[in-house]
């Protein structure tokens, strides 16, 4: 079974065509600057990427033409026919309180999904233009929306109710929602499998950090917390996002500086996280390289970073009464050896601790826990397109 995942942005669109039974990616790539000058890459498994600017996207809908003619391109397409795409998986990012799980696409769901638009306002709107551009050029086949929010939607009120007048919740719907389900879920699963054990009997802290970056807790399989909130701005500190901060920061900021609500937010989401606290880069390797030249600011920003994810995960070990596992994943998850390191210094007494030299691994699944560990550490690479895939497949043959 063939399955082709897109993940649309308002000006860009990630695409994967992959069997999610076999696991094999056929081909995948981007549209870039779509409404602009269009650049075109693909990639077909085992062979050179190919890429073009200046290709003609006025719109999704020829940046996703372009995608199928590479497809089915005589020289280095990798199928046939459009007809060997049986289903297409679409990353939606916000499902509000609508969506616990993926859904095949109707028009219901369109119209439910657009409902959920205030809630993301740079993101939905984006994805639902890639869906309608998708439907229109492959009017026969099915599609598949998986939300980033869905996984968290198990979360008890405790943990989803904001401190704000009751009204705010009922009428305007605002809680916290957390994002990277795709993720999460996806590494809770390889984790199970990892550890032998059935994913219910598991309690999983999964830190996913990378550009952005939070943390869930997992109880049985289920999210029952997660750092992230109403926006993706909460939680850890991130590249460039501020995560949780005192609300009154924002009025003394913004009345001492003049600012406007959009000029303040904008520094909340760009001008923040380690890149704010470092002034050197939001790349952790960028900072790791300033922290190795004595550049304190950057040394500051890896810290504050660490010193975060470590009190969430003594969080979230307190909300479920323990923590059998500590995943890894994403880019810095993955590849930062240091980061994982002080993270999880001076968890001893919770059972956790690590082996140094198989701590000392990039990108490959790992348990990099010491033999005698209580709490295991595991390095997972995270794989949404697969999650997506998997879980559009499951709809259509289901
Ligand atoms: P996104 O949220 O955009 O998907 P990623 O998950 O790709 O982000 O993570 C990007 C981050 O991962 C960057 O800060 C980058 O520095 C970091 N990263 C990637 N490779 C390495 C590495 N080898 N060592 C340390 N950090 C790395």
């Amino acid at each position: 079974m063939n399955i082709l995942v897109i993940n649309a942005g308002s000006s860009s669109l990630k695409y994967q065509l992959l069997n999610p039974e076999t696991q094999q990616v056929l081909a995948k790539g981007l549209c870039e600057r779509i409404g602009i000058d269009g650049k075109f890459t693909y990639k077909p498994d085992g062979k050179q990427a190919i890429k073009e600017a200046d290709v003609a996207m006025p719109t999704h809908s020829e940046a996703i033409q372009a995608v199928l003619n590479a497809l089915v391109d005589p020289e280095n397409g990798v199928i046939g026919s459009m007809k060997e795409i049986d289903a297409v998986g679409h990353r939606v990012v916000h499902g509000g309180e609508k969506f616990a799980k993926s859904v095949l696409i109707t028009d219901e769901v369109m119209a439910a999904i657009e409902e959920c638009n205030p809630l993301a306002p740079l993101h939905n709107p984006a994805n639902i233009v890639g869906i309608k551009a998708c439907q229109a050029l492959m009017p026969d086949t099915p599609m598949v929306a998986v939300f980033d929010t869905a996984f968290h939607q198990t979360m008890p009120s405790v943990a989803y109710t904001y401190a704000l007048p009751y009204e705010y919740y009922t009428q305007d719907k605002v809680r916290r929602y957390g994002f990277h389900g795709t993720s999460h879920k996806y590494v809770a699963g390889r984790a199970a499998a990892m550890l032998g054990k059935p994913i219910e009997e598991l309690k999983l802290i999964s830190c996913h950090l990378g550009n952005g970056s939070s943390i869930t807790a997992i109880d049985g399989g289920k999210s029952v917390d997660t750092s992230m909130g109403f926006t993706p701005l909460a939680g850890l500190p991130m590249g460039t996002r501020s995560g949780d901060l005192d609300a009154g920061i924002l009025e003394y900021l913004m009345k001492k500086h003049g600012y406007s609500i959009d000029e303040m937010l904008n520094i909340l989401n760009k001008k923040s996280g380690v890149l704010g606290i470092s002034g050197v880069s939001s790349d952790f390797r960028d900072l790791e390289a300033a922290a190795a030249e004595g550049n304190q600011q950057a040394k500051l920003a890896l810290d504050s970073f660490d010193y975060n994810v470590k009190k969430l995960i003594g969080a979230y070990a307190a909300a479920m009464g323990g923590v059998d596992a500590i995943i890894f994943t994403a880019g810095v998850g993955e590849n930062g050896p240091d980061t994982r390191a002080n993270a999880v210094a001076g968890l001893e007494y919770m059972g956790v601790k690590l082996d140094a030299e198989k701590n000392n691994t990039r990108g490959k699944e790992v348990d990099v826990s010491a033999d005698d560990a209580k709490v295991r550490v595991l390095v997972i690479p995270t794989n949404e397109e697969l999650m997506i895939a998997m879980d559009t497949a499951a709809l259509v043959k289901g």
